[in-house]
């Protein structure tokens, strides 16, 4: 199965907490990191005053079923410190299952695709360097959602 995970970080030097999510993602049995997009500078989504975010979106070939995924992805979190408290407050590292295959999921730990996916610039503009003909479930062609929103104040790096 072909994944693709978003990772974003804007704590305790995030271009550093992004290569070790990678590293320990593609350390991972059943786990192999296929492609990767440059890294992007966003701001804040709930515009408060913490730091920039550095993000990234690769591509991952695994065996693991698309929970199991999930649990990788927490378990880095965890392992890199990543303290829960409040929603979209700063972080030393995100791990978002953007798309599983093709396959839609609605349960109450993982919705996949990732359901803020297409109003995310920092998602959809690294997804396409990876993979610019994708075709979304649900949402459709990829240059199609990225027509929709606003690109400009993401910044490659
Ligand atoms: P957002 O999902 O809007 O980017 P967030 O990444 O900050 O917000 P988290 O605190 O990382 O949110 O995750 C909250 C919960 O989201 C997790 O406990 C997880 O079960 C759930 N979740 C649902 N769908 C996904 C997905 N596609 N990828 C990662 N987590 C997901
Ligand atoms: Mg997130
Ligand atoms: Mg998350």
């Amino acid at each position: 199965m072909l994944a693709y995970i978003g990772l974003g970080s804007n704590l305790e030097v995030p271009k550093e907490q992004i290569k070790r999510a990678l590293v320990a993602l593609n350390d991972t049995t059943d786990i192999e990191v296929s492609g990767l997009s440059s890294l992007y500078r966003s701001k804040p989504l709930d515009g408060s005053d913490q730091p920039d975010y550095i993000n990234a979106v690769c591509r991952v070939k695994t065996h693991l079923s698309a929970l199991e995924l999930l649990y990788v992805c927490q378990g880095i979190e965890s392992k890199q410190h990543r303290v829960r408290d409040e929603r979209w407050g700063p972080r030393t590292i995100d791990l978002d299952i953007i798309l599983y295959g093709t396959q839609v999921i609605a349960s109450k730990k993982l919705v996949v695709p990732h359901p803020e996916m297409m109003n995310r610039a920092f998602v959809l503009v690294p997804l396409k360097e990876i993979e610019p003909n994708l075709i979304v479930p649900i949402l459709g062609s990829l240059t199609g959602l990225i027509d929709k929103i606003d690109t400009s104040k993401l910044i490659k790096l």
